[in-house]
């Protein structure tokens, strides 16, 4: 978050953590210390509303500060931006014991403890994270956050083995991979003037962010009873977004497990901003559209989500969403 609170116009938000507490409980402890509900708006210095789109999501004035406060300290609230909240709400892993999770890329576990308390606590998250540091990190927050659904693995989501006996059972995969950062807000101004000297840096770079993005997406869809797959980023460039996402459509592996886009009623229809067409180009547009894919014009660019800096009241951020149609012709090598 900016230091300048009225560069950004992003309000403070704060995510009631349903693994510790719930929204009723949360909206009387703020009025408790001096805050007024109005259940809708942006919110002023001494009031706070609650989210039109994410559920248990409240706003607060960008200067309000919790970092001391005890339901922070205690992971009853989750300090979390809007737009990273949507992934976890679109992939909608079910609460049942029987649920089979992953998140691939874990750390800090902002994503993670909100897929727990989507899930009730209840069923099974594998939550990947390579780095050891990171790791730590992660481990801590869900402890603090009381996710006891969760096992944390210090592992490289690429290594695992989709068909051991555990992750063939996974039935839903977020994916929120390491990205270039550029929709965060207080690193844009850093980026584009970076940008502006380095073109051939920040090309190369988003090259190899994208085969990574890309290597990322067509793991997951080996995990054979997968039938949801959430890809994200908090990046603003296409190459990163939509480019990605149609290479996994035209992978071999997206056809022979049967990986479509999901249709927009999938990915949170009541958020109006939609994928970029125009970054596409009209060779997406008609390749979209062919038979293979049946998507019709409606729906594209309608299937995927963004979130612009400056205009949506959050961070930069891309959302997609993968369903199996199909059970798998061939399995994938
Ligand atoms: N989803 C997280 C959250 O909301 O708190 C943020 C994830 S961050 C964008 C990406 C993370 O993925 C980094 O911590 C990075 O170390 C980790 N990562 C990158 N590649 C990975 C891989 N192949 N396997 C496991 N973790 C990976």
């Amino acid at each position: 978050v900016t230091q300048d609170p009225k560069l950004d116009g992003i309000p403070r938000y704060v995510r009631v953590n349903t693994c510790r507490w719930n929204t009723k409980a949360a909206i009387k402890y703020f009025e408790s210390k001096g805050f007024m509900h109005k259940p809708l708006g942006f919110p002023e210095e001494k009031t706070f509303s609650q989210d039109p789109h994410i559920p248990d999501l409240l706003l607060f004035h960008p200067s309000v500060q919790f970092h001391t406060e005890s339901a922070y300290t205690s992971g009853q609230i989750i300090l979390q931006d809007k737009a990273s909240c949507m992934p976890a709400v679109v992939l909608a892993p079910p609460k049942s014991q029987k649920s089979y999770v992953i998140d691939a890329t874990a750390a800090p576990g902002n994503k993670t403890s909100h897929l727990s308390a989507l899930m009730g606590n209840v069923g099974k998250i594998f939550a990947f994270e390579r780095d050891r540091r990171r790791f730590n990190t992660l481990q801590k927050m869900l402890a603090t956050a009381g996710c006891s659904n969760v096992e944390a693995l210090n592992a490289d989501f690429l290594a695992s083995d989709p068909e051991s006996t555990v992750f063939a059972q996974v039935t839903h995969i977020l994916l929120d991979p390491s990205c270039s950062g550029s929709g965060i807000v207080n690193r844009m101004d850093h980026l584009l003037g970076q940008a502006e000297e380095n073109d051939q840096d920040v090309t190369e770079r988003l090259a190899t962010l994208s085969a990574f993005q890309l290597s990322m997406i067509e793991h997951a869809m080996k995990f054979p009873n997968a039938q949801k797959i959430v890809y994200s980023t908090c990046s603003i460039h296409a190459e990163e977004n939509e480019q990605v996402v149609k290479k996994a459509l035209d992978s071999e592996h997206a056809r022979s497990a049967g990986f479509q886009l999901a249709s927009r009623d999938q990915v949170l229809p009541s958020w109006e901003r939609r994928g970029q067409e125009t970054e596409l180009g009209t060779q997406f547009r008609e390749w979209i559209q062919s038979p293979l894919y049946c998507v019709s014009t409606s729906s594209w660019p309608g299937s995927v989500i963004r979130c612009n800096p400056g205009e949506d009241a959050t961070n930069g951020f891309f959302v997609s969403c993968f369903v199996r149609q199909s059970n798998p012709a061939t399995s994938i090598q």
